[in-house]
């Protein structure tokens, strides 16, 4: 089969399609980063309004593209098998702009419709770099809007080991950055800045490390980070930017590692992966590489390309369901809020 995907819950317009070995013919990827900068943040009605402009343009390059790669003159809608869509978690707006469009081109063209969880999205972004991955895997889910353990003990059957209790991770890189007055999106920008800085130099909170859980807290190192950044300027010193950048990332990366091996070690999983845009940090990277290397367990990481919102992802999931014969109505709603193991 060929399944075209498209993923719209945040501020990247995306469609891809994969064939029926789950290889991705094509994976377009129309970000709107640029238009966001400006406010220091995605803002929301924006972001409903250029996928609406952006949407037909990304499906028809989609379409191309596979043509192209499968050495077709045209790809059109009716040579599909279905058509999926990330219906949720996301941003209601920007979730319905995609999820109307799919039920449109589902029912023009008279194919099946099929739903994707965008954070199901992110695990299975690990086939992409790692195609012979399997569960059972512990994965940390690290994006703009999550945080969490997820024992993934089969494909489709997730148990939520622990989440953050307020921020996201790429939430608190992203807020410390505005106040570093560095813009956004925080994640890329803080990664540069702390390979030039001294990780030790300022000594910011683990929150959570020893609470013997698997939950996290980010706001009070986010509040810790912009404290210690105003008493600088009060003291009249301009604060050291590698310096602060490199010891938050530090802080944020000894909690993530420290409950990540609790997690292996609960579960007995002998494959760890990533998912998410934070997924992308090289320092995070090598923390893992470091400590699956001690465990002797099997570590998996997305592509860079595959970390930040992608279709591909979306895509990857829409094939297992295909082949589950699991569809979803043409009546099917967009939703803002759901869990990992909701599906549709
Ligand atoms: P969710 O997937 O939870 O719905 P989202 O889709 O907005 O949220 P992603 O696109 O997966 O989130 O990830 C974006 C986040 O990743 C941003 O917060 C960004 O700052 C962060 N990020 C990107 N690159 C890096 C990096 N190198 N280091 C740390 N964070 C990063
Ligand atoms: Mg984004
Ligand atoms: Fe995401």
């Amino acid at each position: 089969p060929l399944i075209l995907a498209i993923e719209s819950s945040c501020d990247e317009t995306a469609a891809a399609i994969v064939d029926g070995e789950g290889n991705l013919v094509a994976d377009i990827v129309a970000s709107q980063v640029d238009f966001h900068a400006r406010f220091g943040g995605v803002v929301p009605e924006i972001a409903s309004r250029k996928h609406i402009e952006a949407i037909c343009g990304v499906c028809d390059e989609c379409l191309d593209v596979a043509a192209a790669h499968l050495g077709l003159e045209h790809l059109t809608w009716s040579d599909l098998d279905a058509v999926a869509v990330t219906y949720a978690p996301g941003l209601m707006g920007a979730l319905m702009v995609g999820v109307a469009f799919a039920k449109g081109a589902a029912w023009g063209a008279g194919k099946p419709l099929i739903g994707v969880n965008h954070l199901e999205g992110h695990l299975y972004a690990n086939k992409i770099g790692a195609p012979d991955f399997e569960p059972p895997a512990v994965v940390s889910l690290v994006s703009g809007g999550n945080t969490m353990l997820v024992h993934m003990r089969g494909w489709g059957d997730y148990e939520t080991l622990g989440a953050t209790i307020d921020d996201a991770v790429g939430e608190a890189f992203d807020k410390v950055a505005k106040a570093l007055g560095l813009g956004y999106p925080g994640g890329p920008v803080i990664s540069q800045q702390a390979a030039l800085g001294n990780p030790d130099a300022i000594a910011f909170p683990r929150a959570m490390m020893h609470s013997g859980d698997l939950r996290f807290s980010l706001s009070g190192l986010k509040t810790a980070v912009v404290t210690y950044i105003n008493n600088e300027r009060d003291a009249g010193r301009e604060p050291n930017v590698p310096d602060i950048a490199a010891s938050f990332q530090q802080a944020v990366v000894d909690v993530q590692v420290k409950k990540a091996e609790m997690a292996l070690r609960q579960t007995g999983a002998r494959t760890f992966c990533l998912g998410g845009g934070v997924a992308a940090n090289p320092v995070l990277r090598d923390a893992y590489q470091a400590l699956c290397k001690r465990l002797h367990v099997r570590l998996t990481l997305p592509p860079l390309s595959a970390c930040g919102d992608n279709a591909g992802m979306i895509a990857l999931v829409a094939l297992d369901r295909y082949y589950a014969g699991k569809f979803c109505p043409l009546d099917a709603d967009a939703q803002a809020h759901a869990n990992l193991d909701e599906p549709y």
